[in-house]
């Protein structure tokens, strides 16, 4: 199969949206965007054995390159209006490529995006590079820069699971034994099929103020957003959503504790809002602590101490200790 041939086959599909006016199969790929509308742009790159596990399926790496980068335009609020994808493959194995691309147009389908270009490449290392585009009125956009002291800070879904579903590949011999295998398989769904929030990022977008995507890992992504804020916060650990599967694991294994605070991976929207607009969260969302003046980020454990947060979130240039 050559080059062509395998675009055409396994990338090139109809597209009824009507910001794309031209698909795959040109030079470049034609956008309108609607009247007013700003236009958003993020690229994500995935390196197999880094970004998701080697055995991961085909179908899941497909749907997980492009949910990481439609979670970016979920958390800034905008509507995703194209994807392209840069693919470096080590071998054109026809069922790797069908399952892949089932995996990402499945998604794009489930949001109303289409692939309307990218570049085919033979590499040694699977390596994909994904670029979101998107649109959004300019006075809708989320930033982190926009949080302020008194802010309600809140979180959608679950924190932890995709960290856990991390271990359970990494290291299955630290899971406790006791820990259902629907569990575990739930734990490793979410690690390899995140959600991204976008439906949410829309209804925030209306009275939200900061708001980033829990990539990794939510001590790390909170500090961005209070960085680029110049506020402190106050989280209270016992208030971290978990799910039922995170929850019977943390029961067997209490030293996980503080993993839904470090772990990436998750992809739920994390954002502040002032606590009038609370009743306006009409999904699931809960809210995990405040925004305060002073500086820096205080985490309370159920006794009410502060939790040492000193390994923090995935940082893909940290230097070990010397
Ligand atoms: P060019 O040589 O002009 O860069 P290519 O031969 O690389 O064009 O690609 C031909 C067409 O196929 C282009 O429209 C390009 O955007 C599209 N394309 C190539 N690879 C992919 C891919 N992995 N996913 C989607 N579209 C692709
Ligand atoms: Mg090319």
């Amino acid at each position: 199969m050559n080059e062509f041939a395998l675009i055409r086959r396994y990338f090139a599909r109809d597209c009824a949206t009507p910001s794309v006016l031209l698909g795959v199969g040109d030079d470049c790929a034609i956008l309108k965007p609607a009247p007013d509308e700003v236009l958003l742009v993020s690229t994500d790159l995935l390196v197999a054995g880094r970004h998701f596990p080697l055995n991961t399926a085909p179908e899941d790496i497909g749907h997980k390159a492009l949910a990481v980068n439609l979670s970016d335009l979920a958390a800034m609020g905008a509507q995703p209006r194209g994807v392209t994808l840069g693919l470096a493959l080590p071998e054109a194995d026809p069922d790797w490529l069908a399952g892949f691309a089932e995996g990402f147009h499945r998604l794009a389908a489930e949001f109303g995006v289409c692939l309307i270009g990218g570049d085919t490449v033979a590499s040694p290392q699977l390596t994909l590079a994904v670029t979101v585009l998107g649109g959004a009125q300019p006075d809708r956009v989320l930033r982190r820069d926009a949080a302020r002291p008194g802010d309600l800070i809140a979180v959608t879904g679950t924190l932890g699971d995709a960290g856990l579903g991390l271990r359970t590949v990494l290291s299955p011999d630290s899971v406790p034994a006791e820990l259902p295998l629907a569990d575990r398989d739930y734990l490793r769904g979410r690690l390899d099929r995140p959600t991204p929030r976008l439906a949410e990022g829309q209804v925030l977008a209306g009275f939200a103020h900061a708001a980033i995507d829990v990539s990794d890992g939510l001590a790390q992504d909170l500090g961005h957003i209070l960085a680029a804020s110049g506020v402190g916060a106050e989280i209270d650990l016992a208030a971290l959503p978990l799910s039922a599967a995170a929850r019977r694991w943390l029961a067997l294994d209490p030293s996980v504790e503080t993993l839904p605070l470090t772990a990436g991976d998750d992809y739920e929207l994390l954002f502040t809002l002032a606590p009038e607009d609370r009743d306006r969260l009409d999904f699931p969302a809960t809210v995990i602590g405040s925004i305060r003046a002073e500086p820096g980020l205080v985490v309370r454990n159920r006794a009410g101490q502060a939790v040492d947060l000193a390994r923090g979130g995935f940082d893909h240039f940290a230097v070990g200790p010397d």
